[in-house]
């Protein structure tokens, strides 16, 4: 911060005005205006023709009162013109992709059941899968498949044993019946994007991982939701006579 050449306190601070901006709101899922709180900006000094920049602001939905904190950064003449190399980081970010309906369960169910069979299990994929949620948020997408094929492979691993390699687990885990042939096939997928990012500096796109949460939050919901839905269902029925 030593080497900031000086700090520019926004107008609108300092006079007491007030601004608003069009910013994405990730509660209304909508371009809302915002109200600008707080602003400020940032110069660096610099020998060379460009210099960089900074602006930070915090927002707060006009709508919905949700805030927001947005910086941005550029590198510009030093006479103001020509910006280029910009960059933006917005919190909390814009959802990309909307969350199953049983996440935030599973989250409570994985953490607070602690004395559950498999909890720690549970524990584990709730983590793992909230982390590659992070991924996606964030424009991560290559930590995020390379962390969907870990997951996979713990899901795996942890109700058959350890096959070696991991197209043999995937191959057992559909004869033990954990996943029918066209959720194996679309697992493959999962398997080889993260493997194709890990080993062959395989790039992929938000789309792609999106394609392959998809495939994976199936799996997570066929084998700890439906189960335990199924064991609700079957408390709760009246059992026949004579069995
Ligand atoms: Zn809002």
């Amino acid at each position: 911060m030593d080497k900031i050449l000086f700090v520019m306190c926004s107008a609108f601070e300092v006079l007491g005005m007030h601004n608003k901006v069009k910013m994405h709101c990730c509660s209304c899922e909508a371009d809302t205006w915002q109200q600008i709180l707080f602003e400020k900006s940032y110069q660096y000094p610099s020998d060379e023709e460009y210099e960089h920049c900074s602006k930070s602001i915090l927002t707060e939905c006009c709508g919905c009162e949700q805030p927001h904190y947005r910086y941005r950064s550029w590198m510009q003449k030093k006479d103001g013109t020509e910006k280029n190399m910009e960059d933006e980081w917005v919190f909390p970010p814009k959802q990309l992709r909307k969350k199953p309906t049983w996440y935030r369960g599973f989250a409570f169910y994985s953490v607070v059941s602690t004395a559950g069979e498999g909890s720690t299990e549970k524990e584990y994929v709730w983590d793992l899968l909230r982390e590659i949620h992070v991924s996606l948020e964030n424009n991560c997408p290559r930590l995020g498949v390379m962390g969907l094929r870990a997951l996979l492979e713990h899901i795996m691993v942890s109700k058959i044993d350890d096959q070696m390699p991991f197209i043999k687990n995937l191959k057992e885990f559909q004869n033990q019946g954990y996943i029918s042939k066209m959720q194996k096939e679309a697992l493959g997928h999962v398997l080889e994007i993260g493997h194709a990012a890990i080993h062959r500096s395989y790039n992929p796109n938000q789309v792609e991982l999106i394609a392959a949460l998809d495939i994976l939050e199936n799996l997570i919901e066929t084998i700890y939701i439906f189960v335990e839905k199924a064991k609700q269902i079957d408390r709760n029925v009246p059992k026949r006579k004579g069995t």
